[in-house]
């Protein structure tokens, strides 16, 4: 009862403390050339606003090697000063007056020189040039919401495109266009690579031997059929999955495309990378702006733990499982752990997920498995309605005992 109370009181807190994430922006609209040859990007966003965010000042970030940096609003110049605040990485931060907004439209265009894209190890490659949020290679700040975009890009004509979105070639341009609202506007154009099939993924390649393209394509068939079949059939029904050796080392996940960096050796860790993200593409509803993540990021680690499990048995799992117990030993909880405290990645996607394995123990597997697909098909948002569903679902000591573990 005590435990319950508890719970009613840390829902109720929560309720106040969540989070509003503003959805400011209406639509990216992105107008690029690339020459390939000399290397250089030259960009020109036309940023539209459904309403302006709070406060007199704005901020934008982006790749601090960008030069040429014009923007515009009712066709006049607007004064910006530049500041070293990063983003993510070589990036710094362009604020302006937000008084100087026309029309809820701002068009920012600049140049900058691909050979600066080293953050994370995106170098520019000649067979496959990768952009997105990790390279700052266009105006961003993620606390204005998720947006749909629109990019069209000419290139050097032996170039085709891929990426999060629908990808059509008009006359020399390409077009990509993501409807769904997003974080990032990532893309990648490639030349000399064949375009291979996974059932309804398509699966592009640098750098890969025959042998782990081989075992790619297997594990991404077998995680891909287990995830609709366990959680419901994901309503992304297009993928494009990249898969590079380049040296880079950050693997993410975007709508319909997921972007998978491994080493020579495909390895089980690699597979796991490749499940997890596979993983987002049910587990992506939450803000990804505070510890909310953790429903994003927890729930993906432990669906690729589970996929991994159905693929390589129970060994496999339990070497996961101590894995997990012994990263996560010291970590704080992700439960309303603020954003850019020390080690908050490894809370919001490991702690969490050792948390969901606590919750399979207490439960059993078959409830657990049930569980999951309930909080898929609820499309779950926050926390205090995940806390909630559980209570609905497997009564309020389960709750309870799921509270427990976040508060600890
Ligand atoms: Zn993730």
């Amino acid at each position: 009862m005590k435990n319950f109370k508890k719970l009613i009181f840390a829902v109720a807190l929560l309720l106040h403390s969540t989070l509003s994430i503003a959805q400011n922006i209406k639509h990216y609209d992105g107008y690029v050339e690339i020459d390939a040859k000399k290397h250089v990007l030259k960009a020109e966003f036309m940023i539209s606003f459904k309403t302006l965010p709070v406060g007199e000042s704005m901020k934008l970030f982006l790749h601090r090697a960008s030069k040429n940096l014009v923007i515009k609003s009712g066709n006049k110049e607007i004064a910006t000063t530049i500041t070293d605040e990063e983003f993510v990485e070589k990036d710094h931060a362009i604020t302006f007056e937000r008084s100087k907004i026309k029309n809820l439209k701002l068009k920012v265009s600049y140049t900058l020189n691909l050979d600066s894209l080293s953050n994370n190890g995106f170098r520019f490659h000649k067979n496959w040039i990768e952009l997105n949020l990790y390279t700052a290679w266009y105006p961003i700040n993620t606390n204005y919401g998720r947006f749909p975009y629109t990019v069209k890009t000419t290139i050097n004509k032996e170039y085709k495109l891929f990426g999060s979105g629908i990808v059509n070639k008009k006359g020399r341009k390409w077009v990509i266009d993501q409807a769904i609202p997003s974080i990032d506007i990532s893309q990648i154009f490639y030349k000399e690579l064949e375009e291979e099939a996974i059932g309804n993924i398509k699966l592009y390649h640098i750098n890969i031997n025959n042998e782990a393209v081989t075992t790619i394509k297997r594990n991404t068939e077998s995680h891909y059929k287990l995830l609709n079949n366990w959680l419901g059939q994901t309503t992304s029904t297009k993928l494009y999955l990249a898969v590079s050796n380049l040296k880079h080392t950050t693997s993410y996940a975007r709508k319909n495309f997921i972007s998978l960096s491994v080493a020579k050796k495909y390895s089980e860790p690699y597979d796991k990378i490749l499940a997890h993200e596979l993983g987002h593409l049910w587990w992506n509803k939450a803000s990804v702006n505070s510890w909310e993540e953790w429903l994003n990021e927890s729930f993906a680690e432990y669906t690729a733990i589970i996929a991994q499990r159905h693929l390589f048995g129970e060994k496999n799992f339990i070497k996961n499982i101590n894995n997990l117990k012994k990263r996560t030993e010291k970590l704080a909880s992700p439960y309303q752990l603020k954003k850019g405290t020390k080690n908050y990645q490894k809370s919001v996607t490991h702690k969490g997920a050792y948390f969901l394995y606590e919750l399979e123990n207490k439960i059993g597997r078959e409830k657990m498995a049930a569980l999951m697909r309930t909080i898929h098909i609820a499309k779950i948002t926050t926390t205090k309605d995940l806390l909630k569903l559980v209570h609905d679902n497997q009564g309020k000591e389960i709750a309870s005992f799921l509270l427990n573990l976040l508060k600890h």
